[in-house]
């Protein structure tokens, strides 16, 4: 068929041919990275955004072996990209748009290129919870869920809506930073750890209204702040002004990429040896930094022993 142009449209086939790639460079993939080029394999790891996944998000991790003062998020991942770059895996910043199964290998596209791989390391994390519709389209750039677009934020007041590690982790964090938070519970318990829920009530600058539900965020453009209008049932209907809103409400795993076809035979793959799923992207309420790098060793270990 020709175009407009003149230009001929054929079949694109993989440009490259990799023995293992790997979806995002988070912990998990970091660590499948690591192990597998220690092992001489040499991974294509594939990152949307930087490496570091949701450490970025992260104020103080307490529970990575190795740092007895706890570590901050960025510092960490600082460390692990060091690690990965002395070893020398490959990493390039492409996002994966689109993973099928063609003449028994993985095809992996990006905008990039399309490349085929022997083995499939899923390390793609989890996705924020769609967020409720009760957000005006004209808020874009004030309404986030993930603490780091507002890294370099000071001073400014902040609403945070959710009840878990999350919600709280990401007031101390914009606290520490000078700003004014104030955390919204749709219910009555917090679901947060007791520590992280101590240190916010110790902290000035935070404050936490428990049986708070959001009825609508608009934006009041010529103030440069967002109304979140509210009900609580002692309270009634009240407004609260910020200049940005957090919404923490929870995860699911990122997997929309993988086609119908790999995920009907995801267990009949994973079983072969061929595709591994590592990290929070499979490990529902065990999602944490150790454990999402230990399951990416694992796996680059699972794939080089089949190497050998
Ligand atoms: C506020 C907060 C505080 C936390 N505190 C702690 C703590 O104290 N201790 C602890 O152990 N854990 C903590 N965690 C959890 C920890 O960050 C995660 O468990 C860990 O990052 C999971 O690693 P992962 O590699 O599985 O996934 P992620 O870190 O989510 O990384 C996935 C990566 O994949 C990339 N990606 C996704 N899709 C694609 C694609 N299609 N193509 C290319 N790349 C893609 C993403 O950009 C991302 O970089 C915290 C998390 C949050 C949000």
């Amino acid at each position: 068929m020709k175009s407009k142009t003149n230009q001929t449209f054929t079949t694109p086939q993989p440009e490259e041919k990799h023995r293992v790639i790997i979806i995002g460079g988070g912990p998990a993939g970091i660590s499948a990275a690591i192990q597998l080029q220690r092992c001489g394999l040499r991974p294509l790891l594939l990152e949307r955004r930087e490496l570091g996944g949701l450490l970025w998000n992260a104020n103080l991790v307490e529970n990575y072996p190795g740092f007895p003062n706890g570590v901050r998020g960025e510092k960490l991942i600082g460390l692990m990209k060091k690690q990965v770059e002395r070893l020398g895996a490959e990493v390039k910043r492409e996002e994966a748009r689109q993973v099928t199964w063609s003449e028994d290998d993985f095809c992996v596209e990006t905008d990039c290129a399309r490349r085929g791989a022997q083995y499939l390391i899923v390390a793609a994390g989890t996705l924020s919870r769609a967020l409720p519709d009760v957000i005006a389209p004209e808020t874009k750039g004030r309404v986030f869920t993930e603490v780091w677009p507002l890294a370099n934020v000071t001073e400014r007041k902040i609403v945070i809506v959710g009840a878990g590690d999350a919600a709280f982790d990401y007031a101390l964090n914009l606290a520490q930073r000078g700003n004014f938070v104030t955390i919204l519970n749709r219910g009555e318990n917090v679901k947060c750890l007791e520590l992280l829920f101590e240190r916010a009530a110790q902290e000035e600058r935070i404050e936490y209204r428990a049986g708070v539900a959001v009825h609508a965020i608009t934006a009041d453009k010529r103030a440069g702040r967002l109304e979140v209008r509210c009900e609580a049932l002692a309270q009634g209907k009240f407004s609260l002004h910020a200049e940005y809103a957090l919404f923490a409400i929870g995860r699911v795993p990122n997997l929309d990429f993988l086609s119908d076809e790999i995920r009907g035979r995801a267990q009949e793959l994973v079983e072969s040896g061929r595709l591994y799923f590592v990290g929070d992207v499979k490990n529902d309420s065990f999602r944490q930094a150790a454990i999402a790098a230990g399951d990416g060793l694992r796996a680059a270990m699972a794939i080089s022993v089949r190497e050998r």
